[in-house]
């Protein structure tokens, strides 16, 4: 059994994986999401007799940060976590051992509670190359990303913003602007001339650090990336691919970065033969999916394949049967009675 959750983490992400069969199950938690997002999850972590075996804060960004901060504050919180993945700043130099930076608060809420912190990787980093223990129960977990130097790209940032502000402030700065005058509904969007955009990479310091990972368990394959940088995850996977004949089938990619153009190439989608691609995103701030990285998924993606949205109205504007027709896809969102920004499906 795998079953997947998409949470509401609004503009960021909040994912729940559990998995096991008659004599065991775990969990795994990526992200949190925004601070509100942690009440609307509180009654799901309610339901996991108490225990996350890993929770994996993917990078440092707020709109996935602020929710395990919550998380971990909460007082009353409902679940024991056996090991938190996060690349805290001793990490991203490599350092032996941990110290806590002034105002950093997750470093200093992990610290003070004790909770085990990258104890997978000898207490070391979560990066590619890195050793990592893992369940002797019939997966398999990689990490995909992050590299070394992209983490040591992050420390000058960190010590920079970190030290004034305690967090470093969720943004995009090179996030292209919407472009306007599309029209989604009666399908005039023109993904062939979308999908065919020269792509041109995430550059901000703090996602190309997004811990990504490749899930194995009972022949299924889930590929999860937080805001991962594309050439990283290429990197990664065209081994894979090779090794495969050409694609890697996976059942689930969490597209990267809540569907940015700028971190989902076509390389990337060549390299996959995919069933279902995850858009988790409310579309506030950044307007999220971009057109682009859509029409990519439509073009590139696969002759059927599975697009699921957690968020209803970013659903509505790709759930257009002429699209739907041409490019091979059926939309998956929350029903309408049911808790926007929340999706449930079993693997
Ligand atoms: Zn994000």
């Amino acid at each position: 059994m795998i079953r997947f959750t998409m949470m509401p983490g609004q503009d960021g992400d909040c994912l729940l994986l559990e998995y096991g069969d008659d004599t065991f199950v775990r969990r795994i938690l990526v992200d949190g999401g925004r601070a509100g997002t942690y009440p609307l999850i509180k009654p799901v972590l309610a339901g996991l007799d108490g225990l996350v075996d890993v929770l994996v804060v993917t990078h440092v960004d707020q709109d996935h940060i602020l929710g395990v901060l919550a998380l971990l504050n909460d007082p009353e919180r409902s679940v024991e976590i056996g090991d938190v993945w996060f690349n805290g700043f001793d990490h991203l130099l490599d350092a032996e051992g941990f110290g806590a930076q002034d105002g950093e608060k997750l470093t200093s809420a992990l610290l003070a509670q004790k909770v085990p912190w990258n104890d997978a990787f000898g207490g070391r980093g979560a990066e590619v190359g890195r050793q990592l223990g893992w369940f002797d129960d019939g997966s398999t977990m990689e990490v995909l990303s992050p590299d070394r130097r992209q983490l040591e790209r992050l420390a000058p940032v960190w010590v920079k913003e970190c030290a004034a502000h305690g967090l470093i402030p969720g943004r995009d700065p090179d996030e292209p602007p919407a472009v306007p005058g599309f029209e989604h509904f009666g399908g005039a969007v023109d993904v062939e001339r979308l999908a065919a955009t020269p792509f041109k990479a995430d550059t901000s310091p703090t996602n190309v650090t997004s811990i990504g990972l490749l899930f194995e368990f009972e022949d299924r394959r889930i590929v999860l990336t937080g805001d991962a940088d594309d050439r990283r995850l290429v990197e990664s996977i065209r081994p894979r691919a090779e090794a495969a004949g050409g694609r890697l089938h996976v059942d689930v990619l969490k597209v990267a970065h809540h569907g940015s153009g700028r971190n989902l190439s076509n390389e990337l989608l060549g390299l996959l033969d995919c069933d279902r691609y995850l858009i988790s995103t409310s579309g506030a701030r950044h307007d999220h999916p971009d057109d682009i990285a859509m029409s990519r998924i439509l073009r590139h993606g696969g002759a059927r394949k599975e697009i699921v949205f957690n968020y209803r109205d970013r659903a509505a504007l790709w759930d257009v049967t002429s699209l739907k027709n041409r490019f091979g896809y059926t939309v998956t969102a929350p029903e309408p009675d049911a808790q926007d920004g929340l999706v449930t499906f079993e693997l």
